[in-house]
C-alpha cells in the first residue's frame, strides 16, 4: 500500500457490493459533502452463481466512480472463509495504520452470513491493534475514534439502530450504484415486483418514516454517541 492522505471516513466490508449496499446513501452524503471516504473490501467476493473475478471487478469500479470514493481498496482475505485470525488481524491493522481513518464503518455483528460476522469481529480486533507500538506492523499507531456498524439485507429480522442517517437525497443514485453489481442483483433475480431494488427502496423508506424523512439507512453504535446540543436530534 502506498501512502495515503487520511481518510475521514473508512467502510470495511466483507465482499465487494456490501459497502453500497448497506450504506450507499451514507456514503453518496458523505461524499457529497466534501469527506474523504474510502471502501476496503476484505475479500474479491467470489465465486458466486453469476458473477466472475473478472465481471466483478468491473463492477465494483463503476459503483467506485458513482460513489465518489478517494479510495478503494481490497485486503485479499478468502472469500466464503473468512475468519478473524491473527494473521487477518495484522493486516488490517496495518491497513487502518496507513490510511488512519477517523471512524470505521462495518458490519453489524450480528448476521446470517458468517463472513459478515467475521468482518464485524476482526474490525473490532484490528482497531485495537492499530495503536500498537513496538510492533513490524506498516504506519505509524493510530486508533480510529469510533466504530458504527451497518445492516445488511441477508438476517430477515427487525434490528435496533442506535440512529438512522436521512439519506433522501441520494436514493436514486444509491439505487444506480447497487444496480452496478448486476451479477449479483439482476441475474437470477425475479423481474417481477417487487425487485430486489425494489426491496432496497422499501426498506430505506421505512428507516426514513421512523425519523420524519423519506429514507433513511440505520446504524448501531457500541460506544455512547456525544451531541454538541439537543437541536442535533432533530433533522
Ligand atoms: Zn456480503
Amino acid at each position: 500500500m502506498t501512502e495515503y492522505a487520511p481518510l475521514d471516513y473508512l467502510v470495511i466490508a466483507a465482499h465487494p457490493d456490501d459497502a453500497e449496499l448497506c450504506l450507499g446513501g451514507t456514503i453518496l452524503s458523505l461524499t457529497a459533502q466534501g469527506r474523504r471516504v474510502g471502501v476496503l473490501d476484505l475479500t474479491n467476493g467470489e465465486p458466486t452463481p453469476h458473477g466472475s473475478l473478472e465481471i466483478r471487478a468491473r463492477e465494483t469500479a463503476a459503483a467506485t466512480t458513482l460513489l465518489g470514493l478517494d479510495y478503494r481498496g481490497n485486503l485479499g482475505l478468502p472469500n466464503r472463509a473468512l475468519v478473524a485470525d491473527l494473521d487477518a488481524r495484522k493486516k488490517l491493522a496495518g491497513a487502518i495504520r496507513q490510511l488512519r481513518p477517523r471512524v470505521l464503518l462495518t458490519h453489524y455483528w450480528e448476521d446470517a452470513h458468517p463472513d459478515h460476522v467475521a468482518a464485524s469481529a476482526l474490525v473490532d480486533a484490528a482497531r485495537f491493534w492499530a495503536k500498537l507500538s513496538k510492533t513490524d506492523m506498516p504506519g505509524e499507531p493510530f486508533y480510529p475514534r469510533k466504530i458504527v456498524y451497518f445492516y445488511s439485507m441477508h438476517l430477515r429480522a427487525h434490528v435496533q439502530p442506535s440512529f438512522v442517517i436521512d439519506i433522501t437525497p441520494h436514493l436514486e443514485k444509491k439505487l444506480e450504484v447497487v444496480a452496478c453489481y448486476h451479477s449479483q442483483f439482476a441475474m437470477g433475480r425475479p423481474a417481477a415486483p417487487p425487485t430486489f431494488l425494489d426491496d432496497v427502496r422499501n426498506l430505506a423508506a421505512y428507516w426514513g418514516y421512523l425519523i420524519g424523512a423519506r429514507y433513511g439507512e440505520p446504524f448501531r453504535i457500541r460506544e455512547e454517541v456525544g451531541l454538541g446540543n439537543l437541536d442535533h436530534l432533530l433533522l
